[in-house]
Parts: structure tokens; sequence; C-alpha cells
């Protein structure tokens, strides 16, 4: 569960988030959606812990992010758009590196199986230098995941992924889900967004346009065109010839 009250951030006086309520329970995967510099990128690195917020309360499966950080951390998995990686580890490595910090049991038997999750079974002991960047991209997550974290979340996580690759981690994502993880992704492919997340949350100026299931938006705007998320999206921040006249 990743409960978000009251979360405001401001880079100097500019206002990047205002005022931000929500709640992601487990099972769900909430879709962050809204233009460049709505807020995405600042309110998921916030829930990381990674930026400190200007106001408001966070709770990561329970935990106060504020007042607890080690506990809150230790539950969540943030994987950013740019994967960073350990020059000098090999792609097993980051993976025991990573099982060690978090304290995960059974790692070695663990690696196989999310190694082969990931496509990145013949890669066990490349270092990063050798993998393109949708296998970076991969590693990440793997590191990500191999601590089952309670909450999830994912930055646009399909760059540079190929078709097969966001095929696979389409699945992964819903697999998480369906075993109980709360997830946040932020994603500019809509279709994607549309495709795997239960809920949506469309930010503008830092601020919610709309909140709740895609019938649960279109039902609360009059006028809105139902055929597919890009035009609810594009209506929602203002695009007119997106709405039904
Ligand atoms: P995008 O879709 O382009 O990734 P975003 O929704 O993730 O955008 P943010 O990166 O959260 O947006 O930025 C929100 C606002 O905060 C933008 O106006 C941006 O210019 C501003 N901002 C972000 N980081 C900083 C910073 N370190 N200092 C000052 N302003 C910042």
């Amino acid at each position: 569960m990743i409960e978000v009250e009251g979360l405001h951030k401001l880079y100097g006086d500019f206002p990047a988030v205002q005022g931000l309520s929500f709640r992601v329970g487990a099972g769900e995967v909430l879709g962050l959606i809204g233009p460049n510099g709505a807020g995405k990128t600042t309110t998921i690195r916030s829930i990381a812990g990674i930026i400190i917020p200007s106001g408001g309360q966070i709770r990561i499966a329970g935990h106060d992010l504020a007042k607890d950080p080690v506990g809150a951390k230790t539950e969540l998995a943030f994987i950013p758009d740019e994967p960073h990686l350990f020059e000098y580890l090999t792609v097993e490595e980051h993976l025991r590196f990573v099982g060690r910090l978090y304290g995960v049991t059974g790692i070695s038997a663990r690696i196989p199986g999310l190694l082969e999750e990931m496509d990145l079974g013949d890669k066990r002991g490349a270092l990063p230098g050798e993998l393109s960047r949708g296998m970076k991209q991969k590693l990440a997550i793997a590191c990500g995941l191999l601590h089952e974290p309670k909450a999830l979340l994912l930055d646009e996580p399909l760059t540079g992924l190929d078709p097969v690759g966001i095929r696979r981690m389409k699945s992964t994502i819903m697999r998480r889900a369906a075993g109980g993880t709360a997830v946040i992704l932020s994603s500019h492919l809509l279709h994607l967004v549309e495709e795997i997340c239960t809920r949506l949350l469309v930010l503008q100026h830092g601020r919610v346009v709309a909140f709740g299931t895609m019938a649960e938006i279109i039902a609360s705007r009059p006028g809105l065109r139902t055929r597919s998320l890009e035009d609810v999206f594009l209506a929602l921040i203002g695009q007119e010839e997106a709405t039904d006249a």
C-alpha cells in the first residue's frame, strides 16, 4: 500500500507538486500521466525518498517515509528511466550485491528465474559496458524486483526496450500486482498505461486533473469521448479538439 497525503514540492519558489493525495492499494497499478513538467517524476522521486518533499506525508506499507525512511525504503523499489549501474559489477554480481543490501535470503536460487524473466540468462557474466541500453534497463528492473517489494515505482520503465521486452515487462508488472504489490507507473505510452493500469492519476501543473478508473473519469466529465485514454488525456489537459463539440 502506498499512501500520499497533501504532498507539496517547491523548487525555490516554484510549486512543482501542489497538494497531491492518493492511495494505491495492494494489487493496484496506478498510471501516473501528464504533460511534460506536470510533476510526475517529482512525485515518484518523493515517494521513493530521493526528493525531500516541502510538505505532506508518504507511507509505504504502513511505514512513514519521513519518520522511518529505512523501513519504508525496504518495502519499495524505484526503477528510474535511466538505469544506474556499477561499472565493475557483472549482471550476476549486481543481483548478489543488491540482494545483500536488502538482506534477501536464497539469492542463488532466485537469480536464474529473474534473469530468465528479464531475458538476461546469457548475460550473467557481462559488465554494464557490454550490455545494450535495453539490457541495462532490464538489469535495473531485475535488481528492483529481487527483494519482492510491496511498492513498485516505475518512471518510464519501457524506454529502450524492444517489443518483446515491452511485452515481457507488461506481464512482469501485472504478475507483481497480482501477487499483491502496489504499483505506480509513470509513462507517456498511453496505450500501455491503458492496458495495464487499474486506475489513473492525471497531473497538470503539479495538481490532480483526474483520478480514478477510466470509466469513473469519463463518467465525471460529460463530453469526454470514450474511445481511448489518449482522447481522454488530451481532453483533460485542455486539447479541445479531443472533446465532443
Ligand atoms: P516529464 O514528462 O517531462 O518527465 P514530469 O511530469 O516528470 O515531466 P517533473 O520532472 O516532475 O515533471 O518537473 C515538474 C516541474 O518541476 C517542471 O516545471 C520542472 O521544470 C520543475 N523541476 C523539476 N526538477 C527541478 C529542479 N531540480 N529544480 C527546479 N525545478 C525543477
